[in-house]
């Protein structure tokens, strides 16, 4: 009785559709954020992207002429899912009342904000012993404390006006295990306090009807890893090995657990690391 009228296909598609939503991603010029942010437009949101200025090579222009385009073709065709506007917003994660002030400005302007997911960071090796204290603190300050600034600046939001929102923490395989010779002690600890981090403010913002999940990642080929892979010859290939898939995953590889994470088709799920490693902790 509950499916009477609904066609199955329309009913599991709009799980993951967001029209008139309105999301907040960090660091979504490149790479995995990148991803993200199409896929969240092209799912119907309007995105805002805070990132850092983009650089003259940035793929970041070309996608956003790509999401206005899409839109424009899909209204022409008179589809009822129409992709979202895709915004640049220039801020640093770790500057807590700029990220505040970005997400008020943007809830005041849309009306809302539904989603936020926190995607910068950085990754740098130095060998423990030796492990510089600026360095640390750095990736600490981008990793961390960006991670919560930007779940608190979408929180207050949603919480202002009573949205429930989705809040996704990006953080990775290497929060919960480690590789030998990668002397990542800094990366790896902040991982872990992202993945903590969502779990804690899961129950906080739970009884608020707002979720936090986090997302772990194994290995993806983008330009951060792709810079430590390129000092290390024949890494890629040892990576590879160290998953059942035989490969590094694509940026692309997340765009649907993210998208699922956002909708509607995950709302009892909160507190929540999902892991796409390709299999990499079953292996
Ligand atoms: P990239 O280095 O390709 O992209 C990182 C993005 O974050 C860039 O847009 C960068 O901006 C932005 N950024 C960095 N510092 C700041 C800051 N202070 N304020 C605002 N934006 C900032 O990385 P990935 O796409 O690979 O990684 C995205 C996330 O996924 C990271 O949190 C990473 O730790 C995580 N992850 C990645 C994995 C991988 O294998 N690639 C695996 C597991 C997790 P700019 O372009 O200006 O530098």
């Amino acid at each position: 009785a509950a499916l009477a009228g609904s066609h199955p296909a329309e009913t599991a598609l709009s799980q993951f559709a967001l029209p008139g939503r309105v999301a907040l991603i960090t660091g979504g010029h490149r790479g995995i954020g990148l991803e993200i942010a199409l896929a969240l437009a092209e799912a119907g949101a309007n995105v805002y992207c805070l990132d850092l200025p983009p650089t003259p090579d940035s793929d970041w222009l070309k996608v956003q002429a790509h999401a206005a385009s899409l839109a424009q073709s899909q209204r022409a065709q008179g589809n009822l899912l129409v992709a979202g506007k895709l915004e640049y917003v220039s801020g640093d994660v770790t500057d807590q009342k700029k990220v505040w002030d970005i997400a008020e400005e943007i809830a005041k302007k849309e009306g809302r904000l539904d989603i936020c997911v926190a995607n910068a960071g950085i990754l740098r090796s130095a060998e423990c012993l030796e492990y510089p204290a600026e360095e640390f603190r750095k990736l600490i300050d981008i990793n961390v404390s960006g991670a919560l600034f930007s779940a608190q600046a979408a929180g207050r939001q949603m919480e202002r006006l009573g949205i429930p929102g989705s809040i996704i923490l990006i953080a990775s395989m290497s929060g919960s295990m480690t590789n030998k010779d990668q002397h990542w002690v800094a990366y790896n600890t902040s991982k872990a306090a992202v993945i903590q981090m969502a779990r804690s403010l899961s129950c906080e913002l739970g009884v608020k009807g707002i979720r936090v999940n986090s997302v772990s990642p194994g290995y993806i080929y983008t330009q951060m890893t792709r810079n430590f892979l390129s000092k290390n010859d024949g890494l890629d290939a040892d990576w590879s090995s160290q998953n059942p898939l035989g490969r590094l995953g694509r940026p692309d590889e997340l765009r649907g657990v993210v998208l699922w994470l956002a909708g509607d088709g995950s709302t009892f799920c909160t507190g929540s690391d999902i892991i796409v490693d390709g299999g990499h902790r079953a292996w």
